[in-house]
């Protein structure tokens, strides 16, 4: 018999690749011209020399496209342990990382070695990146979060401390934020690790923090990453090369497990066996090289801050509502009416796709990728302007 639940992902698609997919179909009806698409989060920057050079020379190498080991190559794991050692000062173990194919196969393994059974919860903040909750579903637990403060996206500690209860098994934290754009402070790790610490005592059992990384090089006005492995011993650092280098489709990344954090060794090998279980090998053997050889390189991102700079300004100036995003490449943008599904509908109309926010987890926002072009975005401003005084903005 065929599994209802993987048939109702596989043949339901996200809103984003909806909106994507519908599009396309409209460019072909009233040119492409006149569709402002901002749905995908597709880095629209190319990815650096060293990294293009690197592809092209390993590609020749006849030993490069055998299997690696299933935890990735050591020299890469060694590479990516050594670079975040000279960058934050603290050091990860190549025995405790593991190659993955990009942040998604990270986080979906990683929960996988972490449930263990139908009570366990998943706590994340919302907005969130949608697949959380498919990849926890997956994993056998259910996914619950805390709503971040609507002011300014960083973390409502009162509705965290109200979520967190003892089935809470990991936590998940992504910064920067995808939607929201919002950079946690070091203030809110510092807190956030203190409440943790205090909750695995009072609950005695481990608490994990996952965090979820690809926007990690993606920073805007001198803005900080604190490095969480630093402030939390129970943490699993997932990390992406997608947007980072813009080679989403190369499908690299790694998950590393804080040597402080607690049975550190036997998580690292259940995230083994959870790749095991799925299948997974190994990660692109070739990428796996090019990790290692340019694992200090990172796409030239002043065009999302150009963009974020243009975008901004002209919904301000035209009366929408968003938090200036210090991180990644979405603005997250308040709805003017309190159905957001109803407002990216009347957007359709007039050539704008935008994502609507309740699959993040929040009601009456919608989200605009800036990894599209400069162009674009000053195409779409007339068009901005026509829906803003739809609304009487
Ligand atoms: N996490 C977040 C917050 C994302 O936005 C994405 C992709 O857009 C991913 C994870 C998955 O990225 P990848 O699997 O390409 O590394």
């Amino acid at each position: 018999m065929i599994n209802e639940k993987m048939y109702a992902l596989g043949s339901t698609r996200s809103k984003i690749r909806e909106l994507f997919e519908y599009g396309k179909e409209l460019s072909k009806k009233i040119g492409a011209e006149n569709v402002f698409d901002y749905t995908l989060g597709n880095p629209s920057v190319p990815c650096p020399e060293k990294v293009t050079k690197t592809i092209i020379s390993e590609v020749q190498n006849p030993s490069i496209h055998g299997y690696t080991s299933a935890q990735g190559d050591l020299g890469a794991r060694k590479a990516i342990c050594d670079y975040n050692f000279n960058r934050y000062g603290f050091s990860l173990s190549p025995d405790l990382t593991y190659l993955t194919c990009g942040a998604a196969a990270g986080l979906a393994i990683t929960l996988r070695a972490l449930i263990s059974s139908p009570s366990d919860k998943v706590l994340t903040f919302a907005p969130f990146f949608p697949e959380y909750k498919v990849f926890t579903e997956n994993a056998g637990g259910s996914l619950i979060y805390a709503k971040c403060d609507e002011s300014t996206f960083d973390i409502d500690f009162n509705a965290f401390e109200l979520a967190i209860n003892p089935d809470v098994q990991a936590v998940i934290i992504n910064s920067p934020n995808n939607p929201s754009g919002t950079v946690y402070s070091e203030d809110s790790i510092v807190k956030l690790s203190k409440i943790l610490s205090a909750k695995q005592t009072e609950y005695g059992h481990a608490i994990y923090l996952i965090c979820d990384e690809p926007y990690r090089e993606i920073l805007f006005d001198g803005a900080v990453c604190p490095f969480i492995p630093k402030y939390y011993d129970n943490t699993v650092v997932c990390y992406s090369y997608s947007k980072a280098l813009s080679i989403p489709g190369e499908r690299i990344g790694y998950v590393s497990v804080s040597k402080k954090a607690e049975n550190a060794q036997k998580l690292y090998l259940a995230i083994a066996g959870a790749g095991r279980s799925l299948g997974y090998v190994c990660a692109p053997s070739l990428f796996q090289k090019v990790i290692e050889k340019c694992v200090d390189s990172v796409s030239d991102s002043t065009v999302y801050k150009d963009n974020r700079d243009l975008l901004v300004s002209n919904l301000t100036r035209l009366g929408f509502t968003c938090v200036n995003p210090k991180g990644a490449f979405y603005v997250f943008m308040k709805s003017p009416v309190p159905s957001a599904n109803e407002f990216c509908d009347v957007c359709k109309t007039y050539g704008l796709l935008v994502v609507p926010s309740d699959s993040f987890g929040i009601d009456g926002y919608v989200r605009l990728a800036t990894c599209v072009s400069t162009d674009l975005i000053k195409r779409s401003i007339p068009t901005l302007e026509k829906i803003a005084k739809l609304y009487n903005l």
